[in-house]
């Protein structure tokens, strides 16, 4: 793969006015080049793993903030620029600091992604300063979100990682088809979860849900269905969840937990899951939900 260029992406001319943006609706990631912000852009100010919403609920204006914050470009949000900021002085500031989880529980889907965005962000270019091949410190690369090392040319762009979950089902004896959960032994382990890990490097993300399945709980599953992903904001500087449904292969076998990342796993009949499951916003609970309304063949 060849590292993308201003050119090649498209981009306007550092300098050359920005392109309209009204079309673009929701939340678009990005690295504006060329144009600095403006008093009446998005402004994500954020301590820590919290952001700052004002006392209207939203994200404030770039104008709230005081003047010289270093803003770092995350994107647009129904056309308008949004810009991060890590700021030191948490206290001054008016409204309320909140964890990404507390606004997912409440916001709209695409203010919860740029919120998601702005952390992850921020977070990468907190932990990538220094070159790792020759320690210069790197620079930004104007219109991505990536640096490069001005001694070595190290290219450095903000890079995902990949995670799968999926959900394992198997036919019921006289009674509806069964889900397997699980219960983490740390985390939130109270949480009825879906088997799930990281993908390794030179690993497809269905190789990745056959061996997570097969470590985790010890089943063999039938060839998985993709389902769909979300980027989530609440492990590591980017995690990017694919999710996945799967039938057990041998549907009398049980799971085995190794009782060190898993506590427990358990099959549960469709229609009487625990109450206890992962929260509205995620995909683990999209996946469960498209799981239990699912006609039974
Ligand atoms: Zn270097």
């Amino acid at each position: 793969m060849t590292e993308p260029s201003p050119d090649s992406r498209g981009g306007p001319a550092p300098g050359a006015p920005a392109r309209p943006v009204a079309a673009a609706r929701g939340f678009v990631p990005g690295a504006a080049a060329g144009t600095p912000p403006a008093p009446t852009d998005i402004a994500l100010p954020v301590a820590g793993r919290k952001l700052l919403t004002g006392p209207d609920g939203h994200f404030p204006w770039v104008g709230d903030l005081p003047a010289g914050t270093d803003w770092v470009p995350v994107g647009t949000l129904d056309g308008v620029p949004a810009w991060a900021a890590e700021v030191a002085d948490a206290e001054d500031l008016p409204g309320r600091w909140r964890s990404w989880r507390a606004l997912a529980a409440e916001l709209p889907e695409p203010p919860v992604t740029l919120a998601g965005r702005a952390l992850a962000v921020l977070t990468w270019r907190r932990t990538h300063r220094w070159c790792g091949a020759c320690r210069a410190e790197l620079a930004d690369v104007p219109g991505e979100t990536a640096r490069r090392c001005p001694d070595c040319d190290l290219y450095v762009p903000m890079q995902l990682s990949a995670a799968v979950l999926v959900a394992i089902t198997r036919p019921g004896r006289g009674g509806p088809d069964e889900l397997l959960l699980v219960r983490h032994a740390y985390g939130p382990t109270g949480l009825w979860a879906l088997v799930a890990g990281f993908v390794e490097a030179g690993e497809s993300l269905e190789a990745a849900a056959h061996r997570e399945v097969a470590e985790e709980v010890g089943l063999a599953i039938a060839e998985p269905t993709y389902f769909g992903s979300q980027p989530w904001a609440m492990s590591g500087p980017g995690t990017l969840l694919a999710g996945f449904t799967a039938t057990a292969i041998e549907p009398s076998a049980e799971p085995v937990v190794d009782g060190r990342e898993l506590a427990e796993a358990r099959w549960f009949p469709l229609d009487a899951l625990p109450a206890e499951l992962p929260p509205a916003y995620s995909i683990s609970r999209w996946l469960i939900d498209a799981v239990a309304v699912r006609p039974r063949r």
